[in-house]
């Protein structure tokens, strides 16, 4: 029995109050899963709910950043238990709304209320630094000031850990926030931001708007008092995001795509090494910006790796998220649907040659939703599109290498720099893959996919601004330096 009343209105939350589009325009959120299901009708803002909700977050900045750090953080681990005690509900929408299985919506909506804690704990950690004067009597040091109010634009696909991961650290660290969702899941949004409002917390402090991106999206990037914005998203966006404020001086943080490589040593434990494949490939339907696509494999070992990962993927039952023996879900939207199909058919059109799925799901229960079979290429060349390009699917391309140092080539040959696996037992291909990948996130024997959220998150190359989120590595971009001295 669902957990949820389906088919219900979302607001804007502005100033502590929940508010219709100034328009009064809306739109239906449906599910991946089964087309007709309108899970809650969101709001379809535009640029006018923008600035009202950043006139709020200006009205509450002052207040909230006198604050103490330690009461900050009291309003986080309020928000925590109350996510806590909401999770199985926020699951659920998240589930409805974007299609990943229950099992992974559970622990997304866990590891939100994680970071919450995490950064409540923040309030009370240090936040500068003395500095010896050359002045024997002054005093010097730095101290870490919030920005101001902070702009947050999030994608669909963790639709509660990536807002979560973003507006934690800027509460904590005394800012004021705008969030825009991904409208694909605004309900969920919606359903977090109520969270928020129940830990009660003052208003104007967390403001909501949702709208599609082009509009809302654009509007809180160029609007003059937003400090700063971090944005999740694809490489297109997220640079034009990054201009526009860099036109206008304010601070942004870029997280954007990833075309992340594994590989699989002739010594690799095999099976270890198909599991952390398929895991990393193909969870979420290969929609995570982590998930791995790229499979360099030596050729000692390609053909039983080969084996051992069809079989292990023809194990893998697609469904609806919600049922307990799903465990691919669709793809997120028609569009991403049709970008996933787009690519297959490059890759087949430009050679590879397609071993396993590359399409939709025959069975008929399936025909109303948005899913696709697990796909695999392989004689992937490093020219084609299934190559270099983010598909955001459970597509993954097989390559076969003749040595380690070759698959570390192969692996480096990319735009994107997120995140990289190895597996191997050998000591000094681990060193060398340490030392040589280019990637922010480096894994050894272990999936593409992991992220701890006490640790620096982002990635090189194409993949980021080159700033890292999570951890105290969040305190670089929510906080300016100040310089203090003091001459008695
Ligand atoms: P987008 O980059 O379009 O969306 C990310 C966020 O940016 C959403 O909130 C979106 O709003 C917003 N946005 C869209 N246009 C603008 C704009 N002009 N100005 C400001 N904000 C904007 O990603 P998509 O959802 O369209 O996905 C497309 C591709 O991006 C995927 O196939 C994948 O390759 C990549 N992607 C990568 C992610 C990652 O984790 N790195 C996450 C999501 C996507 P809205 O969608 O509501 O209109």
């Amino acid at each position: 029995m669902s957990r949820l009343q389906l088919g219900q209105t979302y607001l804007n939350y502005v100033d502590g109050r929940w508010k219709p589009a100034g328009n009064g325009r809306q739109t239906a959120s449906t599910n991946p899963a089964r087309r007709q299901e309108v899970v809650g009708y969101v709001p379809l803002s535009d640029r006018e709910d923008v600035d009202a909700a950043v006139q709020a977050a200006r009205r509450a900045q002052t207040g909230w950043r006198k604050l103490s750090g330690s009461v900050r953080g009291d309003y986080l681990y309020r928000t925590a238990a109350i996510l806590e005690r909401r999770l199985d509900e926020i699951a659920e929408t998240m589930t409805r709304e974007m299609g990943k299985t229950f099992g992974e919506a559970r622990g997304e909506t866990a590891r939100g209320i994680a970071i919450l804690k995490y950064y409540a704990g923040e309030g009370i950690r240090k936040i500068g630094d003395v500095i010896p004067a050359s002045d024997g009597e002054a005093l010097m040091f730095t101290a870490r000031v919030p920005l101001g109010v902070v702009g947050i634009i999030a994608p669909w696909n963790f639709p509660v850990a990536i807002p979560i991961w973003k507006i934690a650290p800027a509460l904590i660290y005394g800012n004021t926030v705008v969030f825009k969702p991904a409208q694909e899941t605004a309900v969920t949004a919606a359903k977090l931001m109520e969270c928020f409002e129940e830990a009660g917390l003052p208003a104007g402090v967390v403001n909501m708007v949702c709208g599609s991106g082009s509009v809302v999206g654009q509007a809180l990037a160029e609007h003059p008092l937003v400090d700063g914005i971090s944005f999740t998203g694809s490489n297109a966006v997220g640079k034009q995001v990054g201009q526009i404020c860099l036109a206008r001086g304010a601070k942004y943080q870029l997280e954007m795509g990833g075309k992340n490589p594994i590989i699989v040593a002739a010594d690799a434990d095999l099976d270890l090494a198909v599991e952390a494949t398929v895991s990393g490939g193909l969870r979420s339907t290969g929609q995570k910006c982590t998930a791995t696509s790229r499979v360099i494999v030596v050729k000692d070992v390609y053909e039983e790796f080969r084996e051992k990962l069809l079989a292990r993927i023809r194990t893998l039952r697609v469904g609806d998220g919600m049922n307990e023996d799903t465990w691919l879900g669709p793809c997120a939207s028609e569009k991403q649907l049709e970008t996933v199909l787009g690519y297959i058919e490059k890759g087949i059109r430009e050679g590879a040659r397609l071993v396993m799925g590359g399409g939709r799901p025959d069975e008929k229960e399936l025909s109303d939703g948005y899913f696709v079979q697990p796909t695999v290429f392989e004689d992937v060349t490093r020219e084609m599109a299934i190559f270099r390009e983010e598909i955001f699917g459970p597509v993954l391309a097989l390559i076969k290498v003749d040595s380690f140092e070759e698959a570390i080539r192969v692996a480096n040959d990319n735009e994107y720099g997120l995140s990289a696996s190895v597996y191997t037992r050998n000591i000094g291909n681990m060193l060398q893959f340490i030392q040589e990948i280019e990637a922010g996130m480096v894994r050894v024997n272990a999936e593409t996919a992991g992220v701890e959220l006490q640790a620096p998150f982002g990635g090189m190359k194409q993949s980021s601004s080159h700033s890292r989120e999570q951890g105290q590595a969040a305190i670089e971009f929510y906080t300016s330096t100040k310089t203090v001295y003091v001459k008695p």
